[in-house]
Formats: structure tokens, sequence, C-alpha cells
């Protein structure tokens, strides 16, 4: 039996498709996430939820709650972020996801937004997992940073025992001995991934590369290769950013970047290379 036996590929090679509002994960196509890092400001979130939109995101993303490695550093809007969250998904008709960090976030998302995400820190968090499963919401489930596939499979099937088949699992890069990039992505782990299982996968280049000139050619690297999305950050003056403003983009990036993956996807249409999408 394989060691997660919920999630092991079966003899279709279909991908699992994950909806999720108007957001579709694994339909072939390639889903962008963008938003801010951390939600700062209504005028922030503004200018980068229209940038999203226009791109042709499928989800916004912003930071409410945020577990940063020093407790010195901006700690996020909590509520408040939740609050301009809803008001900017309702303007630009996008759904949103959010990273919930203990199970009171997950009763504070329910009813407000159309994903949740975990964040690498917590993906072996058992608890929380269940009870993100239990909300009913669809799951970012990210590839801790020295965790190995199995083990992300092993923390999706926890979802899954607890009855909710909707998990996009993310690799947002691993630990290595080379400190020139923030982490390093794992492009061929995740294409392993997609052989081992049939939930859609995407990266998060921003937080793999941890520098904003890296983000479009990683996304354009998983867009040929055949995965499901990708979860970028963006900010309207990127190096303003109150957290990992090294690695946001800005809005005019994005549009180009939505711009360049389109273009990708549409030249390798009928290649082999999506007989595994
Ligand atoms: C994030 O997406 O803002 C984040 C903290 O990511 P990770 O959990 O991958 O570090
Ligand atoms: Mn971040």
């Amino acid at each position: 039996m394989p060691a997660a036996p919920r999630l092991s590929r079966r003899t279709s090679e279909r991908t699992r498709v994950v909806r999720s509002g108007d957001a579709c994960f694994g339909d072939g196509g390639f889903a962008l996430i963008g938003g801010p890092c951390s939600v700062e400001s209504r005028a922030q979130l503004t200018a980068v939820a229209s940038a999203v939109e226009r791109g042709g995101g499928v989800m916004l993303r912003g930071g409410a709650w945020k577990a940063r490695t020093s407790p010195y550093d901006f700690q996020g809007l909590g509520d408040r972020a939740v609050e301009l969250l809803v008001e900017q998904g309702r303007r630009s008709g996008l759904p949103v996801i959010v990273e919930a960090l203990v199970e009171r976030h997950v009763a504070r998302l329910v009813g407000n937004v159309a994903m949740i995400q975990i964040g690498a820190r917590n993906m072996q968090n058992v608890p929380l997992l269940q009870s993100a499963a239990r909300s009913g919401l669809p799951i970012l489930l990210k590839r801790g940073p020295s965790a190995t596939l199995d083990e992300l499979l092993l923390a999706a099937e926890y979802v899954l025992l607890e009855g909710s088949d909707r998990v996009v699992l993310c690799e947002r890069g691993i630990r290595s001995f080379d400190s020139a990039t923030r982490n390093v992505l794992d492009l061929g782990g995740a294409l392993r991934l997609k052989e081992l299982t049939d939930l859609p996968v995407i990266i998060d280049p921003s937080h793999a590369s941890g520098r904003r000139s890296l983000v479009e050619p990683l996304t354009l690297a998983a867009a040929a290769a055949g995965l499901d999305g990708a979860i970028v950050e963006v900010h309207p003056t990127p190096e303003e950013a109150l957290s990992d403003a090294a690695q946001a983009i800005d809005c005019a990036t994005f549009l180009h970047m939505a711009r360049a993956v389109s273009a990708t996807r549409s030249a390798l249409l009928g290649s082999p290379r999506f007989a595994i999408a």
C-alpha cells in the first residue's frame, strides 16, 4: 500500500480539479494567484487587486497574520487585513486566499475567503490541518522547507481523512547549502509530485528565490513544465513593502508575466509534456 493511499495517482492520468470560487486548479490551465506578502493598507491592496484582475489572475492573496522569523518584524494587520481583503475581493470579483496560523484564524476566515493557506512552517501542524479541512474550504498546502515529498503527501492525507479532497500542493523552495537564493525551487520535486498524486501542484517563486528578478523566469519554467499554477507576491512599490520587499514584483511586472505565461502555454499546447497534467 502506498504511504498516502488516498492521494496516490490513480490509473487515470487526469489531475483532480480543485475549484475555489471561480478559480480552478488542475483543469489544464495555469492558475496565477497574486497579492502582497502582507496587507498594509486599502490603497496598497486596491492597486494590487486591480493588477491581478487585469492580468487574468484567478485569486487574490494577502497576509493577515504573519509568522515572521523575527518577533521585531511587522506581524500583519490581523483581522483588519481580512476586512480589507474581503472588500477588495468583492470589488475586483477575485476569490481571496489567506494563511491561517492557528485554529482561531480558520474560524475567522470561514464565510469570508475562498481558500485557506497552510504555510510552510505549519505543514505538519496536524490539529491546524484537521481544523482547516473541517472548515469545508479548499486548502493550499505549502511544502515545509525541509520536508520530503512523502511528508508533504502525508500531511495532505490528514486533510483527505477529514473528508475534504480539495487540496492544492505548493512547492515554495527547500533549504540547501547555498544561500545565493533564499531557498531552492525544487522543480523536479514538484513534477515528481504530479507523478505520485493527482492533486494539482503549483509553485511559489517568490519565497523560493527571495529575489524579484527570478519570479517571472521561474514562473515561466513551471508553466512550460506543465505545473498547475503559481502564487506570487506583488506590491505597488516593492522596495517599500513591510515584509519580503526583495521578492515582491510590481504591478507592471505581474501584467507582463501573466501575458508571458499565456504565450508559453499556448505555444506548448498539444506537447507530450502536458500528458502528466
Ligand atoms: C507566505 O505565503 O506569505 C508565506 C509566509 O509563505 P511560506 O509559508 O511558504 O513561507
Ligand atoms: Mn512573504
